[in-house]
């Protein structure tokens, strides 16, 4: 069995206490390999170098911080591959997908590095003669970054990129599924030259380590991933601290199929946004409303394009869809589909682990579709994070935006039209913080995240993501 090590202060460790979290490939059930199962000690050692060296981080030139995550994308480059093998085998995820994941991560390390140089500071024309006020943005100083299992690599990029080019230094706890490749990943940021403490990672659980990280006098910052549930908790450990927090949590995604849509266009959409990753994204569809006329056309095809997914072993590169990364959210998705049948939902495809040699062990599951679905229903209005969506005729564009926009969530909604007049006026009304007209692909890096309602608080990506990396500072000088 593989053994790996967290990355503090520059150097490849255990843990304090010597125990190991183990990791399963969720294909087989395997246990595969093994790391550091950290704990509050390993999180202070980190946090006091990470603590340590941001002085001089924060003080580093501009180029130094873009040279530095120059250098980790070409490795991660370099690596895409070896990154991606772990990845597949330790989420699940199809093998061209994986190294799709590996190779968008240093894609937003290379954005961050570049855009740090277009964050101006600006002068402030006073009344009063011979002053001037000038404000300047300053790194908030040592961040912790703690992320899920479904994009273990691409997110972790994420809060990497903006810290280090923002002038921040970092501690992250990675998933406890999935901390290999994370593991990896750092690797490409120690061969890169990074100065020790400016990147720490410490495995272990989210009790042990993510609330020691929370709770850290030392952490200025904390940009969290992952559930509503313990986005609440951890809102609530950072504020004895008042701590600086990011929160993208997790949605209830509406898709909405308006009678004039390009129908192919659409159910594309709907498929590719409720299956890929088997469901396990925060923006996947859950629930897709279609206009009345054009109901029985879309669940025709969108039926007949889903039966056409090729799920399997996920290191085939013709595979569409690999196991489900873990029991806990299979079990979830099993408990949906019985919750809506027994409520009355038809199911039109899916609904069960699929059969053959290949499927006896693993977390399995087929692509579900559901129909005569109605809000009681836990698919219409919880986030089920599996392969299922439920699919329900409306009447009325009031009706519609009225369904859609009724959750507590508020992360990403989908618009199918080919109005401009009616995709404008539909996505300014949706209570989300994206919506995706005629694509389902709203994550760019250079363009914001915003999580509305209960998805969250601030956002990463974009400019506006990087600048939730500074504090602005007021300079009053009088001359
Ligand atoms: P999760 O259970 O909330 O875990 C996320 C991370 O938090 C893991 O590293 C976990 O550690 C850690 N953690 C757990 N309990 C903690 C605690 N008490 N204090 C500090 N850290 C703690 O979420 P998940 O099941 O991994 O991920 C699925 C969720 O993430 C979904 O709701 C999805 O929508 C959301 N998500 C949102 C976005 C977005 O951008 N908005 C993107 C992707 C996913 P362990 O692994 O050790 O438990």
């Amino acid at each position: 069995m593989e053994r790996f090590f967290m990355f503090i202060d520059g150097e490849w460790v255990g843990a304090n206490d010597g125990g190991y979290l183990k990791v399963v490939n969720p294909a087989t059930e395997d246990v595969f390999a093994e790391v550091p199962s950290g704990g509050p000690a390993d999180v202070d050692h980190a946090v006091k170098a990470a603590y340590r060296a941001f002085r001089e981080w924060s003080e580093s030139s501009l180029d130094d911080r873009r040279s530095l995550l120059r250098k980790a994308a070409d490795i991660v480059e370099k690596r895409a591959e070896d990154i991606a093998r772990y990845l597949t085998m330790e989420q699940g995820k199809p093998i061209k997908q994986a190294l799709n994941e590996v190779l968008n991560a240093a894609y937003a390390l290379r954005y961050f590095g570049e855009e740090i140089f277009r964050v101006y500071g600006h002068v402030i024309p006073l009344p009063d003669k011979g002053h001037d006020s000038i404000v300047v943005w300053q790194p908030v100083g040592v961040v912790a970054s703690i992320t899920p299992w479904n994009y273990p690599v691409q997110l972790l990029s994420w809060k990497i990129g903006a810290a280090l080019a923002a002038g921040c230094t970092i501690v992250a706890k990675p998933p406890s599924y999935t901390p290999i490749s994370p593991i990896k990943f750092m690797e490409c940021f120690a061969e890169a030259g990074a100065p020790r403490g400016v990147v720490n990672l410490v495995t272990g659980s989210g009790r042990d380590v993510g609330e020691a990280l929370v709770l850290h006098p030392l952490v200025r910052k904390v940009t969290f991933t992952g559930s509503t549930e313990v986005g609440r908790r951890i809102m609530a450990l950072a504020s004895q601290g008042l701590k600086r927090l990011t929160l993208e949590l997790g949605n209830q995604t509406p898709m909405i199929v308006f009678a004039d849509a390009d129908l192919d266009l659409a159910v594309k959409g709907a498929v590719r946004r409720s299956f890929r990753n088997m469901g396990q994204i925060c923006n996947s569809i859950n629930r897709i409303y279609v206009q009345k006329s054009i109901y029985t056309d879309f669940i025709e095809k969108f039926v007949e394009e889903t039966k056409r997914l090729k799920i399997g072993d996920p290191f085939d590169p013709g595979t569409d869809l690999g196991p489900m990364s873990n029991k806990e959210v299979l079990n979830k998705v099993i408990e949906h589909v019985n919750d809506a049948v027994s409520k009355g939902a038809k199911v039109l495809c899916g609904g069960k682990r699929p059969e053959g040699e290949l499927f006896l062990k693993g977390y399995w599951y087929e692509p579900t579709i559901l129909i005569d679905v109605n809000h009681e229903m836990r698919v219409m209005k919880e986030e089920t994070f599996g392969p299922v969506v439920g699919v329900m005729p409306f009447e009325s564009i009031e009706q519609a935006i009225e369904w859609a926009n009724q959750t507590e969530y508020g992360l990403v909604a989908y618009v199918y039209t080919k109005s401009l007049k009616l995709a404008h006026d539909v996505a300014r009304r949706l209570e989300f913080g994206s919506v995706g007209v005629n694509n389902v692909d709203v994550t760019s890096v250079e363009a914001p995240y915003p999580a509305w309602k209960q998805s969250g608080l601030g956002h990463d990506l974009g400019r506006s993501g990087l600048m939730q990396y500074l504090e602005p500072k007021h300079i009053k000088i009088r001359y």
